[in-house]
């Protein structure tokens, strides 16, 4: 038996390519489409919409259909009601949306005593390795090299800095022993902007069609260390959100990471 899904922010770029690379696996049954209320193409076949031809499920404003699994990359106003839903209908629930506040991720912390769950700012491979490993190179340069955080997105994105900037930084405080986000400096302007020690700075351009670019830098004097990912496209973070799905379904109630999913946690 496929997993059913439903898909949530399903005309949003990430929503999109879901659906696309679900229906071009052949591994889901999609059965739910859910995106805000208002939506201009409510009602129209979502994979028409996605561009995957059609698969007979319409965009819809509301739950409608109970899925196994629901992937959710949409915006953080609609955390709640996808948690509610999946509570109450027993589906297991990967979110992938950031500028999630505290509060939400308490919520979902609470929710995965009854669902499993995985919350990942960023689904791809080479970032959630990436995730793993910053901390080990700051403990290992130690605090003698200064660490900023560039990441680059497109001009379309709401929340800043990205998740992922925000993960990277919560890991190196967690390995380094730093207070997060005590530590974080976001950008830095004026007259009296000089670099404190211990600081991580903290840096979000916004350009274009960027799909997702983010760079470490260790420097001290003398030398430079830079680790950097570069998304070229965004079936790098769809994948990812679908091979957590798969993994999800029928995972005892806990909140996972996508690090559980590939094995390097
Ligand atoms: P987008 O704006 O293209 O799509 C978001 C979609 O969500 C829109 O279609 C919007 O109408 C819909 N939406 C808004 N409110 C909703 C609600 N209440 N219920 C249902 N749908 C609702 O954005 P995007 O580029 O697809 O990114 C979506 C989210 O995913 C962002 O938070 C982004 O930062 C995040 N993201 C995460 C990863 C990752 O790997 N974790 C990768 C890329 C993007």
């Amino acid at each position: 038996m496929k997993p059913k899904l439903v898909v949530v922010g399903a005309a949003g770029r990430m929503g999109s390519r879901i659906i696309v690379l679900a229906v071009e696996s052949g591994g889901f049954d999609i059965v739910g489409a859910v995106e805000k209320e208002g939506h201009p193409d409510i009602g129209k076949d979502a994979g028409i919409l996605a561009g995957a031809g059609p698969i007979d499920v319409k965009l819809a404003d509301e739950f409608l259909e109970a899925g196994d699994v629901a992937v959710d990359f949409s915006q953080p106003e609609a955390a709640d009601r996808t948690i509610d839903y999946c509570i109450k209908n027993d589906v297991a629930l990967v979110s992938g949306t950031t500028g999630l506040s505290e509060q939400q991720r308490g919520k979902f912390k609470a929710a995965s005593e009854k669902i499993p769950i995985i919350y990942g700012t960023n689904m791809s491979v080479g970032m959630n390795v990436l995730f793993n490993l910053v901390g080990k190179v700051a403990t290992m340069l130690g605090d003698e090299y200064d660490i900023e955080i560039i990441e680059q997105h497109h001009r379309f994105k709401k929340d800043a800095p990205s998740g992922s900037a925000l993960t990277l930084a919560e890991n190196i405080c967690k390995a380094t022993g730093r207070d997060c986000p005590g530590s974080l400096t976001h950008g830095r302007n004026g007259k009296d902007a000089l670099r404190q020690k211990g600081t991580i700075g903290m840096h979000a351009v916004r350009a274009g069609d960027i799909t997702g670019v983010h760079s470490v830098i260790f420097g001290t004097l003398g030398e430079t260390v830079t680790v950097n990912h570069t998304a070229n496209n965004r079936d790098t973070f769809a994948g990812g959100a679908l091979r957590a799905a798969k993994w999800l379904v029928g995972k005892e109630p806990a909140l996972y990471s996508m690090a559980d999913v590939l094995g390097i946690s």
